[in-house]
């Protein structure tokens, strides 16, 4: 669709349809004002810096998108707010070259001090904290893993943003997988791998690798990491790395760098408890000089109930946009209006969905529960998982029957009947039940 003399209500209307969300199109794309339209640029005004980084981590995509249908190419989007005027790049937090010794990024806001510590995430944060005080002589390589967004980076970020400002010299390269992967593979391609392998062989003290699970599947790339780390590793030079699995959960990685790995300290990041979601929030709050009390803190982490703390800091960076905007103090109901849309956004779980976490966990075929096979090991997960219907989703014993590929009402009546008699009973089946319902919910 090309369509050069397109207006901004022409664009609005296309992005209202694809979005289909009206809450989310009232708050962020109606308080967008376009400025000026070039044929390669457009400048857009929003209302105030928390808006735009709410904006630009969630919708800025659609709306270039968008743009690019009308024009028929890409097009640069550059935001101004109305007090500020031009915001700066969007990497200005990360600095790329500091005193020279720093290769690669470091967000600056990612350090010790801004990370709250809790069970879930204290033995990791000592590690860090020990390595970055002193860095190739306690844990090499230091391994962190956990799930998304429970703050690997943000502890590999405050090891090297730590090192970086010490009295020492080391020289630091903090990088993710995939930049040290695109280096790799640009250097093959114009024939510098030997250029590529005394740069990073070479040039630092301390290594730090983000995401390496991203190396999965990459035989050549794990290669060149293997002999880079081994030359780390017999300097005593030292090295972080974080991954999303246990080292001996990666897949399609060699076993050579698994056991590297495997050779320092490998530690975890649960997902927070309670109260450490509440002084996250509160402490990212203050770092946006918001004061946000408890009761409002407890409030927003009931609300949003998510272990992921980089979705919880979305619900928080919402609020305080929506608090922004509208000039006052942060209230119940200000948290209820800004969180509406984002509260919803979570899909309404459905028979599909415990149907296929039942077959997961046992090992087993969704359609096999869905089957009319009587063996067992069939049998009892398709009992769990009628159940798990009506306790968790309150669908109907009919509707059960329909989805388990027309079962009749009885045999589902049966069937919850028999697992509610053994959640009574039978304490392994009553935490079995307490398992899936939590994986369910997510
Ligand atoms: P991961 O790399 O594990 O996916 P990140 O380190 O990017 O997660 O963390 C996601 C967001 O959550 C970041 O903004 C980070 O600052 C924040 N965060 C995670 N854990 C903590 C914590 N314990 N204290 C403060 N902020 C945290
Ligand atoms: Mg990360």
């Amino acid at each position: 669709m090309k369509q050069k003399k397109a207006t901004w209500d022409d664009v609005l209307l296309r992005i209202q349809e694809e979005l289909n969300d009206k809450h989310a199109f009232e708050a962020w794309f109606k308080p967008l004002e376009p400025v000026s339209f070039k044929s390669d640029k457009v400048r857009m005004r929003v209302p105030d810096e928390y808006f735009l980084k709410w904006f630009k981590r969630n919708y800025a995509d659609i709306l270039e998108r968008t743009l690019a249908e009308f024009y028929g190419h890409s097009i640069k989007v550059e935001y101004e707010w109305k007090d500020t005027g031009v915001v700066p790049s969007p990497n200005t937090a990360k600095v790329p070259v500091r005193n020279g010794r720093l290769f690669g990024l470091l967000d600056l806001r990612f350090t010790f001090d801004t990370f709250v510590v809790g069970k879930s995430n204290e033995f990791a944060y000592a590690a860090a904290n020990a390595v970055a005080e002193s860095p190739g002589t306690r844990y090499n390589p230091l391994f962190i893993y956990g799930g998304v967004g429970l703050g690997k980076t943000h502890l590999l970020n405050a090891i090297g943003n730590k090192i970086i400002s010490s009295r020492t010299n080391l020289r630091v390269c903090s990088i993710t997988t995939d930049q040290f992967m695109n280096d790799f593979v640009r250097a093959s391609v114009t024939n510098k791998i030997l250029e590529f392998q005394n740069f990073y062989r070479n040039s630092f003290d301390v290594l730090l690798v983000d995401d390496i699970h991203y190396l999965e599947g990459k035989p050549g790339t794990q290669d060149q990491f293997f002999h880079i780390f081994n030359i780390f590793f017999n300097a005593r030079k030292q090295i972080v790395l974080t991954s999303d699995k246990y080292p001996q959960n990666l897949s399609e990685v060699e076993e050579r760098l698994k056991n590297r790995f495997e050779q320092g300290l490998i530690v975890d990041i649960k997902p927070p408890e309670y109260e450490t979601k509440v002084a996250i929030i509160r402490k990212k709050a203050l770092l946006e000089n918001f004061y946000l009390n408890e009761e409002l803190a407890h409030y927003i982490v009931q609300q949003v109930n998510a272990d992921n703390v980089r979705k919880l800091e979305g619900a928080l960076v919402r609020v305080l946009a929506y608090a922004s905007m509208k000039g006052g103090d942060i209230t119940k109901e200000l948290v209820d209006e800004a969180l509406s849309g984002f509260i919803s956004q979570r899909r309404k779980l459905t028979e599909d969905d415990v149907i296929n976490t039942v077959a997961r966990h046992f090992n087993i075929r969704a359609n096999e529960i869905k089957s009319k096979k009587r063996t067992k090991h069939i049998a009892f997960p398709r009992q769990i998982a009628m159940y798990l219907c009506r306790e968790v989703l309150h669908s109907s014993f009919p509707d059960i029957g329909h989805r388990f590929g027309g079962k009749d009402h009885s045999t589902v009546i049966h069937s919850v009947n028999k697992i509610k008699e053994l959640v009574k009973n039978d304490p392994d089946i009553r935490e079995l039940i307490e398992n899936l319902t939590k994986k369910l919910k997510g």
